[in-house]
């Protein structure tokens, strides 16, 4: 399986990241061994000095598909979670200026914790979730998927005019404003509406 991310896709967040907001939706790909799950401890790197956390809403894709239409966009995934998109903004800075790809900074092992699927029915209005973040029971981020510049069925259309989803692929949707470091102790918990769905350590 892979994972795509979407980058850019809150307006607050192109904002502070002084970008310019997406004409088309930006993504990027961490393969499967970025995967970190069931509340696990993320062992901080060696080779950054500042790493941020992103929190960002998932997607589960349920089925094989290509080129699909955004009319049909939502037959394709089955269930939602939180993930963090672990981001090495040293050397993604490094990257940017040199105009080299970001791997380094973003495909790193473990870089993508994510949370427990839960069917997206079981989640009302998934037009208008909230979710957050908090760090030792501070509120660091906090964002809602009714700000998303890109809904889901625009970025699984685009998307997939390049590449094929398969089953179990999963899409981080972009993280909203709020972006910043994490240290060595934090404790990382991550609420979807109220539902506890991380919460872990860095080592
Ligand atoms: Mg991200």
């Amino acid at each position: 399986m892979k994972i795509i991310c979407i980058g850019r896709n809150y307006w607050e967040h192109a904002m502070e990241m002084q970008a310019d907001v997406p004409v088309n939706p930006v993504f990027f790909i961490k393969p499967d061994s970025c995967l970190l799950r069931n509340n696990q401890p993320f062992f901080y790197p060696e080779f950054t000095e500042d790493l941020h956390y992103e929190l960002e809403v998932v997607l589960r894709i349920n089925r094989l598909g290509r080129s699909i239409k955004p009319k049909f966009a939502h037959r394709y995934f089955d269930a939602i979670t939180l993930g963090i998109d672990f981001t090495a903004r040293d050397l993604q800075q490094e990257c940017k200026q040199k105009g080299l790809p970001w791997e380094i900074a973003k495909a790193f092992d473990h870089s993508a914790p994510v949370g427990p699927f839960i069917p997206k029915e079981e989640l009302g209005n998934i037009n208008a979730l909230d979710f957050r973040l908090e760090i030792n029971g501070r509120v660091v981020q906090q964002g809602n998927t009714r700000d998303m510049i890109f809904g889901y069925e625009e970025l699984i259309a685009y998307v997939s005019r390049f590449i094929t989803f398969r089953t179990g692929d999963l899409i981080f949707t972009g993280t909203p404003k709020g972006v910043g470091p994490v240290q060595v102790g934090d404790r990382l918990q991550a609420y979807l509406g109220d539902r506890l769905m991380l919460d872990f350590f860095v080592r």
